[in-house]
């Protein structure tokens, strides 16, 4: 009581039965209080009551005695800023300051980062769309480009990749449209040529215009190269149709080499020789077991003959040679002709290729460019290997590897 009254904080004392009997306010001592409503001994009750006031009454019950029985009351009256320490204004102001910024902050960072997602995500897939929508127009030549080596720049690489391989499909296959048209047209050509020859002979025959024997034979001859040349041209374009629908037949048997080539080779000889050519036979053919397809590997010497004789001239010879080499049998036709051009080396066994003539001719190219093609397919369906060495104006080398059983 004596600190109250230093700190200038009223107080009263209050008997049980309510009286005042001291009190710091002198004028108080003598008179009743209602206990009921006066005392109130938690702080809660207390600012319940003082609600809305400065100051707020606080009991202290005041115990006495051996049994510590309570007495009275000392109620305190005690300024509410006592009690309450008024809340520093500033502290929830620099909170909010605190919260502005650090969503100023957040606001600031996702924006940066939804530029960056838009910059380094949106935009190249945004560009990667229009690139794939430009290969589906069939725009092919815009090349694909990303500067940077992470996962978007191996997407943009594969998709230049794919443009690259659908460009030079594209292209073959316009080519081979092209060449297929052309290919029907210099059939329908080739094929009325030696036939339209055929009729005409056919028919100064029929009237009797071969006086002789001599004649007669000469015409016969003459019809039968240009028989021979319709059912070659007619066994390409089968074998070709055959080629497309990938149902060429090679039927390979075991055989012995000699007898099997013999027959092959021998309507050859009078074949080159009525073109005015020498013709070198081989001096002896190996007599080897042999697993071969006769009418196939006939077909391919017979497209290979008819090449040297389409590239040779009266005088220039064509030579057959036949050996066994490293457990193989080998088959070369080689011929002293023109030779095949520097630049269509690598093309001569692609389909419809058709070499350039030299300068110095005038003869149209004849031709399907389907041979070489065939007699490749032909081969490799046999397990062998077919080449070729060639100079020009000196003649071409052809040579066959055929495995032995
Ligand atoms: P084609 O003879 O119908 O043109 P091929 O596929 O048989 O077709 O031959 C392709 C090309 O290879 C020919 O056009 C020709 O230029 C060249 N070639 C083939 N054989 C010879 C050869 N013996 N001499 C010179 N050139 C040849």
């Amino acid at each position: 009581m004596l600190a109250a009254s230093k700190e200038n904080i009223p107080f009263t004392y209050v008997e049980l039965d309510g009286r005042i009997t001291l009190s710091s306010i002198a004028s108080t001592e003598g008179q009743s209080v209602n206990l009921r409503s006066a005392l109130h001994y938690n702080l809660a009750d207390a600012l319940q009551i003082a609600d809305g006031e400065d100051s707020l009454n606080i009991a202290f019950p005041v115990m006495d005695g051996p049994d510590s029985n309570q007495i009275g009351n000392a109620i305190f009256t005690v300024p509410r800023f006592l009690v309450f320490t008024p809340q520093s204004s500033t502290l929830p102001l620099s909170i909010l300051g605190v919260l502005i910024m650090l969503s100023l902050l957040l606001m600031l960072m996702l924006i940066t980062m939804a530029r960056g997602v838009k910059r380094q995500v949106l935009t190249p897939v945004k560009q990667l769309k229009y690139h794939a929508e430009s290969i589906l127009k069939g725009k092919y030549d815009e090349p694909i480009q990303y500067k940077r080596t992470d996962e978007i720049g191996e997407l943009y690489a594969m998709l230049d990749l794919m443009r690259l391989e659908i460009m030079y499909l594209s292209e073959q296959h316009i080519r081979q449209a092209k060449a297929q048209k052309e290919l029907i047209t210099n059939i329908s050509h080739d094929l009325k040529t030696p036939i339209t020859t055929l009729k005409a002979y056919i028919e100064a025959v029929s009237e009797g215009i071969c006086e002789d024997e001599e004649t007669l034979q000469e015409y016969m001859q003459i019809m039968h190269i240009h028989a021979d040349k319709t059912a070659r041209l007619v066994e390409d374009l089968l074998v070709h149709a055959l080629q497309e629908l990938g149902q060429i037949s090679v039927e390979p048997r075991e055989q012995y080499s000699r007898k099997v080539f013999e027959n092959m080779l021998r309507p050859i000889e009078h074949i080159v020789r009525s073109h005015g050519l020498t013709y070198e036979e081989p001096e002896s053919i190996p007599d080897v077991l042999i697993r071969i397809d006769p009418v196939r590997i006939e077909q391919v010497i017979s497209n290979l003959v008819s090449n040297a004789l389409k590239h040779t001239a009266s005088g220039d010879y064509i030579r057959i040679r036949t050996e066994l080499h490293s457990g193989q049998f080998k088959l070369t036709i080689a011929d002293s002709g023109q030779g095949i051009r520097a630049q269509d080396m690598p093309f001569v066994f692609e389909r419809y290729f058709r070499g350039s003539l030299p300068s110095s001719s005038t003869s149209a190219q004849e031709g399907t460019g389907l041979g070489l093609s065939i007699c490749k397919s032909i081969i490799k369906a046999h397990g062998g290997q077919i080449q070729f060495s060639s100079k020009t104006d000196q003649g071409t080398l052809f040579q066959i590897n055929l495995p032995l059983c």
